[in-house]
């Protein structure tokens, strides 16, 4: 732990130009999160820093900040960028992007990103024009430095985050590969999960005298996350549990196995009245982006996703994770739980058991050190209810979320909407969502009511519901069998 950690400190008082917490202030970001404040002052000081903290602490701001600000007071030639940033995911970049874009633009840097998936012509096109602060994914990074497009010489900081995620993605020889192509002097960040495995071997290798900050406990032990087993004896009544559960308020992000799994149960969502979309990398880019603006904005308030297009998603304000398929391992669990209780929120994580599935699936929460209750459920249970607010979905059936737009089905139109006992509104949510797909991230309300359906809606009325009643159930805290059962810290 270094000397310099400041709990109480301000931006400012850490270090940081007027400009860019000004920028910060105007962005309602006021205070250093723990991990901030931990590891500006070292950063800035020129210090290699290894940052271990969950998903959610505030680590973007904890090494974007002090890069931006070394970096200030000279320009990137073109194709040279002179701070870099890897990570493992495309959404994970695109995040980094637009989190760092007002403090750069105020320390009158240029950022730029570079992903697999988007046209590489355009990207080369951007180094070109000269980019101070590069976020990249190892391979896209690779490609454009073999066209000559980029050229690592001029990289006096690295961050690399979530390390832990590109080692287990397989992207550690690229990785390494890469930083081999920075000066060696240079400083270098790096943010983890955990320090341990392959990513010691990179810090061994890369990183001189670094100071370790590890100011938060892992995902597993945050206060405010509890788990649940949710017992549901077979695959059917599994999969009728996961459509009540869909239609609940809030964001929601359901984990699955498979890519065709995800498409699968959307598509089912969808046919029952619940807005959903599907996030897997058999995706293009463009049809993940529009997936994971809408779900962000909460016009589709439910995200089908396998582990490995999920790895780096950070959304605040998502209140379930559902563990649709149990995960393989006990990193997946964690890794799939603290997609929520982010930012100090609240966060509920639940996973559907089929009876063959029990044994594996105690083991594997034992492994993972989490604190878990066990219920059987069915369809429409009260405890099923009390702990994720679950609802009848509407059964008028929603659009595709990106699709290319078109009118919302009429109930009664002559598709699956005829089975629907009220109006349309999730579909014409779908469609609004789909044609805001792009609103930028930070004109966004925080919390639970962007994912809030519209009240009164017939969507998610329960049959013999009043309005009231909907309503009441709806603001219903998601279950004083949650408080009982928060994870110890
Ligand atoms: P991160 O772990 O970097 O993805 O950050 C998680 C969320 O916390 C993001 O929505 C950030 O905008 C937000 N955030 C980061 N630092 C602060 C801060 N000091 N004050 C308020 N919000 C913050």
């Amino acid at each position: 732990m270094s000397s310099s950690s400041r709990p109480d400190a301000t931006f400012a008082d850490l270090g940081l130009p007027v400009a860019l917490v000004q920028a910060l202030r105007n962005a309602g970001i006021e205070k250093p999160f723990p991990i901030q404040a931990a590891t500006i002052g070292d950063a800035l000081a020129g210090r290699d820093v290894l940052g271990r903290g969950p998903t959610g602490s505030g680590k973007t701001l904890a090494f974007g900040l002090p890069m931006l600000t070394r970096l200030t007071g000279a320009s990137a030639k073109p194709g040279r960028p002179r701070g870099l940033v890897l990570v493992p995911t495309r959404e994970l970049a695109t995040q980094i992007e637009r989190a760092l874009d007002e403090p750069a633009l105020a320390l009158g840097l240029r950022v730029a990103s570079v992903v697999g998936g988007a046209p590489i012509k355009r990207q080369a096109d951007r180094l070109a024009r000269g980019v101070d602060l590069l976020i990249a994914t190892p391979g896209r990074l690779d490609d454009l430095i073999k066209q000559r497009a980029a050229d690592l010489s001029d990289v006096a900081i690295t961050a690399l985050d979530e390390a832990d995620h590109m080692a287990d993605m397989g992207f550690l020889p690229q990785v390494t590969k890469l930083l081999d192509r920075t000066p060696k002097a240079g400083q270098r960040l790096l943010f983890s999960a955990t320090l341990d495995g392959d990513v010691d071997k990179l810090v061994k290798r890369y990183m001189s005298d670094p100071v370790t900050h590890s100011t938060a406990p892992p995902a597993a032990a945050v206060t405010t996350m509890s788990h649940h087993l949710l017992y549901v004896r077979d695959k059917s009544v599994k999969r009728a549990v996961a459509t009540e559960i869909a239609a609940r308020d809030g964001l929601t992000i359901m984990f699955v196995r498979t890519k065709h799994g995800a498409d699968r149960l959307a598509k089912q969502l969808r046919g029952a009245g619940v807005a959903a979309g599907s996030l897997h990398g058999g995706k293009a880019q463009n049809n993940r982006t529009r997936t994971l603006a809408a779900f962000a904005d909460g016009s589709v308030p439910v995200l089908v996703t396998t582990d490995v297009a999920a790895r780096g998603i950070h959304i605040d304000g998502v209140s379930l994770v559902v563990h649709f398929d149990p995960p393989a391992e006990h990193k997946a669990y964690l890794h799939r739980a603290g997609r929520t209780a982010r930012a100090g929120e609240d966060g509920v994580v639940v996973t559907l058991v089929t009876d063959e599935e029990r044994k594996d699936v105690a083991a594997m929460t034992r492994k993972a050190g989490v604190e878990t209750d066990g219920v059987d459920v069915r369809p429409g249970d009260r405890q099923l209810i009390a702990i994720t607010g679950a609802r009848t979905p509407s059964g008028v059936a929603v659009a595709a979320p990106a699709a290319p737009a078109q009118p919302a089905p009429k109930a009664g139109s002559g598709n699956r909407s005829r089975r629907g006992r009220s109006g349309g509104a999730p579909a014409s949510e779908a469609a609004r969502g789909h044609s805001r797909g792009s609103a930028p991230h930070r004109d966004r309300p925080v919390g639970e009511s962007r994912g809030r359906k519209p009240a009164g809606t017939g969507g998610h009325a329960r049959s013999g519901d009043t309005p009231t009643n909907s309503r009441r159930r709806a603001a219903r805290p998601a279950a004083p069998a949650t408080r009982r059962n928060r994870t110890a810290n």
